[in-house]
């Protein structure tokens, strides 16, 4: 018999054991406060130091994150998962930045910005569990965290208030004629 042709993307959603579950949002929320801490790191050394706070909070933040899930999982036998073996649906964790898009003169406005970004495709991620895993434990457990997530977005919404347009992010016209407000 022929297989079907591939559908694209069902794979995302093969989190289907609790002890899957917690093993990915683990490794994920391990990963982001890591790469928190060591960006913060970074700018640090840079003497950026408004940015490298902001970096610092973040990485507490996750850290406590992945405290909470390594408590949740006490009692399970976790799978151990090789690199490659993520279904993340990206190459990369979908929560952590890459250093290769954190410039060393990054303004907390960017660096805001691009947390956002990290932090909202985690919640996409465990918000598509959340509604197509098979099983209805890992269901509520990503339900749980992508919750965690959706609150993160919110402090960093409230958090880019604090940081107005400029009219020099990088992402804007890099070469700004004199703007007439
Ligand atoms: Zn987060």
């Amino acid at each position: 018999m022929m297989t079907p042709v591939k559908a694209p993307g069902r794979t995302r959603a093969a989190i289907d054991t609790p002890e899957n579950m917690l093993a990915h949002a683990l490794a994920m929320e391990s990963e982001a406060a890591e790469r928190y801490a060591e960006l913060a790191d970074q700018m640090a050394v840079h003497n950026n130091q408004e940015v490298a706070a902001l970096f610092r909070k973040l990485g507490d933040i996750e850290r406590l994150h992945a405290e909470n899930i390594r408590r949740q999982a006490a009692g399970y036998e976790l799978p151990r998962i090789s690199l490659g073996g993520y279904r993340w649906g990206s190459r990369e964790s979908p929560e952590a930045l890459d250093p290769g898009e954190v410039h060393y003169l990054i303004t907390p406005r960017e660096a805001v910005k691009l947390a956002l970004r990290h932090e909202r495709q985690a919640a996409e991620f465990y918000g598509r569990i959340a509604r197509g895993s098979a099983s209805q434990e890992v269901r509520k457990l990503a339900k749980g965290y992508e919750e965690e997530e959706k609150e993160h977005v919110r402090l960093l919404t409230e958090w880019l208030k604090r940081y107005p347009e400029t009219g020099c992010d990088r992402d804007d016209d890099p070469d700004p004629p004199m703007e007439q407000e």
